[in-house]
């Protein structure tokens, strides 16, 4: 199994790590301008074009930089209960269970078993 997060649209909700019962993913800071991937934000097997580079889609922002449901959003580190940004850094442990897939507010996470099967979360 591999997962991954497209980062750019992380809201750093954290609902991913904590559903998930086999702890697939760890939150992580977003890093400096200058060096987004300082605190390990890349530290999964996203593809080039979903690497974090520092900058989240202007329209994840637009919609959810204003929710308050008691997580923070873009924040740049973790406090522990949301903030950073999410990294699948134990993809390989992923048992299918697809609770992270209906939880992932910025619909970003990518799942492919070893069939080659993709499966993309959809927030419901
Ligand atoms: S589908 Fe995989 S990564 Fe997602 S919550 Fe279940 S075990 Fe964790
Ligand atoms: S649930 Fe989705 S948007 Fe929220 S921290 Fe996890 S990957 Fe990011």
């Amino acid at each position: 199994m591999d997962v991954f997060v497209e980062k750019e649209k992380c809201t750093g909700c954290q609902h991913c790590k904590d559903v998930c019962p086999v702890a697939v993913f760890e939150m992580k800071g977003r890093g400096t301008p200058d060096n987004p991937d300082s605190e390990g934000a890349n530290g999964d097997t996203a593809p080039a074009d979903h690497k974090w580079t520092g900058k989240t889609l202007p329209d994840i922002v637009a919609k959810w930089q204003s929710v308050q449901d008691g997580h923070k959003h873009f924040a740049k580190d973790n406090d522990g209960t949301s903030g950073g940004l999410s990294v699948a850094t134990q993809g390989s442990a992923c048992i299918l269970c697809q609770a992270c897939l209906i939880e992932c507010e910025g619909e970003c996470i990518v799942i492919t078993d070893d069939s080659s099967n993709t499966y993309k979360s959809i927030y419901k």
